[in-house]
């Protein structure tokens, strides 16, 4: 069954279009990840996806939820940095979580929090103030609270840019976990190209437009992984020579830097 039907979407803001006649379904129970270059249209797409940005043409149909029923994990920087994010923006985002950093009303829901606490082990940091914690915990709290807002669609927006290859491997197991034992469906957006092939089963290739939409395996064949993976080795080589041009450091690396240092 689908659970998202996106049809001909388009997104524009003032000045220019992030995102054009996009279309695709995603089905119950699976994990898709959305790559490509910095600027692509991914956050674009994914916002228009939870309803903080409206459609400028075509639609989003939901099957069997409604937006407010999407768990969402913004990307961390723009929070953070408060840079191009709009007090409306983030509180939307608290909204959709139902609940948020608010005390939680009912039992039922004081339950399903303590519950999403355990799973993603952030119960001894319970009484702790959030700022205090670091990246990977600051991480598994967010998405304790998405998952308070869902049981059947995460959409994270690269939950791993902020955090160190071990918590990344950490962040990436439990989205597994979730996934398999679950069912719930994930959609996720990836700088990094490695982990998005061995972690999705469908990827979706962003540049303004759907370059494509299909399978781990058939995307392998495509030339957008192949200059997606060419940029990598380009990175590597020059990171074994230790000619550090920063202009090539591409995110979707990112692991092999750290490791490489
Ligand atoms: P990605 O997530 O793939 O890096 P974005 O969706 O953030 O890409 O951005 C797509 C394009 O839209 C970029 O050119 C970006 O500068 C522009 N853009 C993003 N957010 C805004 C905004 N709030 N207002 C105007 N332009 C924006
Ligand atoms: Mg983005």
């Amino acid at each position: 069954m689908n659970l998202l039907e996106i049809k001909n979407l388009t997104v524009r803001y003032e000045r220019q279009t992030a995102v054009e006649n996009v279309s695709f379904s995603l089905k119950e129970g699976d994990y898709a990840a959305i790559v490509g270059e910095n600027g692509s249209g991914k956050s674009t797409l994914v916002k228009t996806l939870v309803g903080l940005i409206p459609a400028s043409e075509g639609e989003v149909q939901m099957h069997g939820m409604t937006p407010r029923e999407i768990g969402y994990l913004p990307q961390s920087t723009i929070v953070q940095k408060d840079f191009p994010a709009s007090v409306t923006e983030v509180v939307l985002t608290g909204c959709l979580a139902d609940g948020g950093f608010h005390p939680f009303y009912s039992k039922k829901q004081k339950a399903l929090a303590k519950e999403m606490m355990e799973l993603l082990g952030v119960t001894p940091f319970a009484k702790k103030s959030f700022r205090e914690l670091s990246g990977g915990q600051q991480q598994r709290v967010l998405l304790a609270r998405a998952l308070c807002a869902t049981k059947k669609l995460l959409i994270l927006d690269e939950p791993a840019s902020v955090l160190d290859p071990v918590v990344t491997h950490e962040l990436y197991g439990i989205l597994r976990k979730l996934n398999r034992e679950r069912g719930i469906t994930i959609l996720m957006v990836s700088h990094d190209i490695h982990c998005a092939l061995e972690q999705a089963k469908t990827i979706l290739h962003m540049d303004k437009t759907l370059k494509f939409c299909g399978s781990v395996e058939d995307y392998a064949n495509t030339p957008e992984y192949r200059r997606m993976i060419g940029d990598c080795i380009t990175t590597d080589d020059m990171l074994h020579v230790h000619h550090h041009h920063h202009h090539h450091n591409h995110a979707a690396c990112k692991e092999e830097e750290g490791s490489a240092q």
